[in-house]
């Protein structure tokens, strides 16, 4: 497992880099994308809404 930060090859498994101590990516870093996930439906949920209002507004308009 190498270490984003400084390259340096540690141990799989470990959390932490043995050279800089900062976060090996693994499991962490899994947990985070699936913690993203509901931000993507809110980010498609907006562009929806965009697309209807652009699709109705104009004709309320008119
Ligand atoms: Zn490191």
């Amino acid at each position: 497992m190498r270490c984003v930060y400084c390259n340096t090859e540690n141990e799989t498994g470990s959390k932490r880099c043995r050279h800089c101590g900062m976060p090996l990516p693994g499991k962490d870093l899994r947990d985070r994308k699936r913690l993203r996930r509901p931000f993507l439906w809110l980010f498609w949920l907006v562009v929806i809404f965009c697309a209807v209002m652009i699709l109705i507004l104009p004709r309320s308009v008119a």
